[in-house]
């Protein structure tokens, strides 16, 4: 059993920038610059809210996918890879950062930045939890990224209403079966 990676606003903002691709939705793609600008400002970096621009859509895309990336991997190196994926195209490099080692962008691009940012997020919780508390919903269709923060770490869905749908559904089966 692995520990508990913290509770780490930039962590929420990594996994709520990876879920804005959620098949849930319709359509299931449904991130914007504006969104990622409240998401930013919503989990406490209000400073790359402002700059983000519609122009930077692509850019934000190829970012989150590459994130997505880390949660999806069938194994700890793939996730590691995903990661170092990440790192690499961001162009972020180490530095000292409020007393501590973080993963930071190179310039001011505000992707970049952003990218960066969830980046280095992804590898504290990594660091304290391990890979392994990285994964991707188990309630068909959600494929939706989560960080397992349970002290058990069996986590399989990303949220209350995919576990509970999934329960409901395996209910009506066992009641269709009997
Ligand atoms: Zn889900």
């Amino acid at each position: 059993m692995s520990s508990v990676p913290p509770d780490d606003p930039a962590l929420h903002l990594a996994v709520a920038f990876v879920n804005t691709y959620d098949l849930l939705e319709d359509p299931p793609d449904y991130l914007t610059a504006e969104r990622a600008g409240r998401l930013a400002d919503r989990f406490g970096q209000p400073d790359l809210a402002a700059p983000l621009r519609h122009a930077d859509l692509d850019a934000l895309r190829a970012v989150r996918d590459r994130l997505y990336g880390v949660f999806a991997a069938d194994t700890d190196d793939g996730k590691l890879a995903a990661l170092d994926d990440v790192l690499a195209h961001v162009d972020a490099r180490a530095r000292m950062r409020d007393g501590r080692l973080a993963a930071v962008a190179a310039d001011a691009d505000p992707v970049r930045r952003l990218g960066a940012l969830c980046a280095d997020a992804l590898a504290r919780a990594m660091a304290v939890g391990g890979p392994g508390r990285f994964g991707t919903c188990a309630g068909h269709p959600c494929r939706c990224g989560y960080v397992d923060r349970t002290r058990a770490g069996r986590q399989r869905f990303c949220c209350q209403l995919c576990n509970d749908r999934t329960a409901a559904a395996a209910y009506r089966q066992r009641r269709r079966v009997n």
